[in-house]
């Protein structure tokens, strides 16, 4: 067997370190928190594949202290923590693991949606805090999901499973993306319009693009002056997508309604934060793909890509294609 050293950066589920340890020597971080920088670059110096997540970060400095990688596989279909190009330059195969996760995510989204809509977190908050004493004619309104028009930022895998999800609950969807799919506009009957005509036009957006350069800071005041007052925007995609100071500022003088996110930044939220101190907020940490389904398959799927790598294969789902030639 060749000389095959893996750092794994969490505890994944299931079968994985069997797998992993099967077939390679494996040094897992066992800790419930994230493994300290210093400590990766130092395991990391003699690896030849790294099984990573989303919190570390992998960047020029990494890959410069682990010159014998030959392989990253992240457990997480968004890669937005590693340099892609850097990568490539380097002829290192990024594994990712789309597809598994993608109607979790949808769930969760669909979910969000109508907590934040219809006002979920304010209604708990009001119960728990025993000031419900009577049903009242005009407690706690919200916005309607059924029949609304639904804004998409990101008609990719997600976001199209989420534009299924629409179709039941009989609304419009208007979708923002580079590029038009016109074979979802035919099969969901989704209408593809710049950014603007999205914000401007939809009762409530969902935001689950990637986050690129591009797309950081998307939405911002600018963004927000252009969506309706009785909008509620969700996030499941990625924090930085959002200006956090500008969505609080949005969700304090009515700019829009409500917002439901699952991820934010930072990440992590502390308590006192100034978003989770507005009652038309809510916020949930980061579990979009947190199913006992999904979060087995993408460890499996991570595997997979890893040892494939390894064993000189093309990887199964590879996010950074130009590394094979296209
Ligand atoms: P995907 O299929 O690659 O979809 C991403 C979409 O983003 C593409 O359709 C892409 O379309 C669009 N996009 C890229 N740049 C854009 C821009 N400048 N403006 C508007 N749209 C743009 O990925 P996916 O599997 O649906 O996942 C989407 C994202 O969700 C991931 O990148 C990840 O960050 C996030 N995610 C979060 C969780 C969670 O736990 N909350 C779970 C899974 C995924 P074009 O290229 O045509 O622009």
């Amino acid at each position: 067997m060749p000389d095959r050293r893996i750092v794994v950066t969490r505890i994944p589920p299931g079968d994985v370190m069997h797998r992993l340890e099967s077939v390679a020597d494996v040094w897992l971080w066992e800790e419930n928190r994230a493994i300290p920088r210093d400590l990766l670059l130092e395991r990391c110096a003699d690896a030849t594949g790294l099984y990573c997540m989303l919190s570390e970060r992998i960047d020029e400095s990494f890959l410069a202290s682990a010159p014998h990688l030959t392989v990253v596989s992240q457990m997480a279909v968004g890669v937005d923590n590693i340099d892609l190009d850097a990568c490539t330059a380097r002829g290192i195969p990024v594994g990712h693991t789309p597809d598994v996760l993608t109607e979790t995510t949808a769930d969760l989204a669909f979910g969000l949606l109508i907590a934040g809509a219809r006002r979920f977190r304010e209604a708990s908050d009001l119960v728990r805090s025993d000031a419900w004493t009577q049903w009242e004619p005009d407690m706690l309104l919200g916005h309607d999901v059924h029949g609304s028009t639904l804004g998409i930022v990101g008609l990719g895998r997600i976001g199209t499973a989420v534009a299924r999800r629409a179709a039941g609950f009989a609304m419009d969807v208007v979708y923002t993306q580079r590029t038009r799919d016109r074979r979802a506009e035919q099969e969901l009957g989704c209408s593809h319009l710049p950014l603007d005509g999205v914000l401007r036009s939809a009762d409530h957006i969902v935001v689950v693009c990637a986050l690129t350069p591009e797309t950081a800071g998307l939405i911002d005041d600018g963004a927000f002056a252009r969506m309706k007052p009785s909008a509620t925007l969700i996030n499941v995609a990625r924090g930085p997508i959002v200006e956090t100071d500008a969505l609080v500022r949005a969700l304090t003088t009515g700019a829009i309604a409500a917002a439901a996110l699952d991820v934010t930044d930072p990440e992590p939220l502390r308590a006192d934060h100034p978003l989770l101190q507005l009652p038309n907020c809510l916020v949930l940490p980061h579990i979009g793909s947190a199913s006992v389904t999904a979060r087995a398959d993408m460890a499996r799927l991570a595997a997979e890509n890893l040892l494939a790598a390894m064993d000189g294969m093309r990887m199964p789902h590879c996010a950074n294609p130009a590394v094979y030639g296209g």
